[in-house]
């Protein structure tokens, strides 16, 4: 097989350059996909600069793929050559275990990340274990899509878990790559929408994207007028914030879930949880069956992520604007 061209960190925080590596023969259940799309994920910035203590150098980002596939394993049976497929977060699972024989691969102690320990889609090309590689619906472009395949399942999983349906009040935290999906798939849940945000300037975005509500998460008066409103808050953010606030802003009953990473532990008073029966959760991405639900239910309800296109080659331009937040709502490299 010929080498595969990617864009690598060399080290913790490095500037990408360009990187060959041999792939090697292809196993008898992967699935190589030739990149025509993949999203900038937040994760990859936290990946490029070793936040999780996990990576490896040289290391290629990259875990919201679209592309053709470009070759099939001698024992793979679900998809043909020239398929138009997605890839996202999770790339082999052991296949065996309690969570992967009843359908949540997500769980699975032995899940491999696309682009952890492995290398991910900025690049040409990538390879997967076929079970967690998914076709695109016809009714999705590939530019509105990629992002769907980790951003969308990650806040899409969290809503179908909890239950969300036309009674529930769900506030969604934070209005990047996973929080303006957030709003979207929870006005197609029914719910009514409250997005918590430090920039007022994505207010009428918000409100465009479905938001009932925009709340200007800095102003201490804003925030005391959400105390018991809602049953489910939903935090994309990647910062710390006043977490006892979110919990105030639940009605009895309600849960604060974590898919956002922030990088102190999370410290919040008992008696909140205790007096109103409130519970603290979070989530990693979803099941394959589960992204293909959501990819479908995307397709039918018209959810799409608002993107801004780069090439492949201006990666480092792309996750600069990323990094400073300036990008709306999710950059998306193409070959
Ligand atoms: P993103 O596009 O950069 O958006 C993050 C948003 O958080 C920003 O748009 C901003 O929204 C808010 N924010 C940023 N800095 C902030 C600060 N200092 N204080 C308050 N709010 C701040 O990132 P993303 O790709 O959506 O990813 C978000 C997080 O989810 C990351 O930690 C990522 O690693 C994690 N993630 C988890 C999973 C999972 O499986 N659980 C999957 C994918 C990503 P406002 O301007 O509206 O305040
Ligand atoms: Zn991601």
């Amino acid at each position: 097989m010929a080498q595969i061209q990617g864009l690598a960190a060399h080290a913790a925080g490095a500037e990408l350059l360009s990187f060959r590596y041999d792939p090697g023969k292809l196993a008898a259940h992967e699935v190589e996909i030739a990149i025509t799309h993949c999203g900038i994920c937040h994760s990859d910035l936290h990946l490029i600069a070793n936040d999780w203590g996990i990576s490896q150098y040289p290391f290629i980002p990259g875990h919201e793929i679209i592309g053709k596939v470009s070759a099939v394993g001698s024992e793979v049976k679900s998809l043909e050559v020239g398929q138009r497929v997605g890839l996202g977060w999770q790339s082999n699972s052991c296949g065996h275990c309690e969570w992967c024989l009843t359908g949540r691969e997500n769980l699975c102690p032995e899940s491999e990340g696309t682009c952890v320990h492995r290398n991910g889609g900025y690049a040409d090309r990538v390879r997967a274990n076929a079970r967690f590689v998914v076709p695109i619906p016809d009714a999705l472009d590939s530019e509105h899509a990629a992002p769907l395949l980790c951003a969308g399942i990650t806040v899409y999983n969290p809503l179908r878990i909890n239950g969300i349906n036309p009674s529930s009040r769900v506030g969604v935290v934070g209005i990047g790559g996973l929080g303006h999906l957030a709003i979207q798939f929870a006005r197609v849940f029914g719910a009514e929408v409250t997005a918590f945000s430090t920039s007022p300037a994505k207010e009428e975005e918000a409100r465009a994207l479905g938001a009932h509500h925009f709340i200007n998460s800095l102003e201490s008066k804003a925030m005391k007028e959400t105390v018991g409103a809602l049953d489910f808050v939903l935090t994309t953010v990647n910062a710390d914030q006043d977490w006892g606030a979110y919990l105030q802003a639940l009605r009895p009953n309600g849960t604060l879930w974590f898919v956002g990473v922030p990088p102190k532990p999370v410290s919040v008073q008992a008696f909140p949880l205790i007096s109103g029966l409130r519970t603290i959760g979070g989530s990693p991405v979803g099941s394959p069956s589960r992204l293909r639900e959501m990819l479908d239910v995307a397709a039918r309800h018209g959810v799409k992520a608002t993107t801004e296109l780069f090439p492949m080659a201006k990666a480092n331009e792309a996750i600069e604007k990323v990094k400073k937040s300036k990008v709306r709502y999710r950059a998306v490299l193409a070959n």
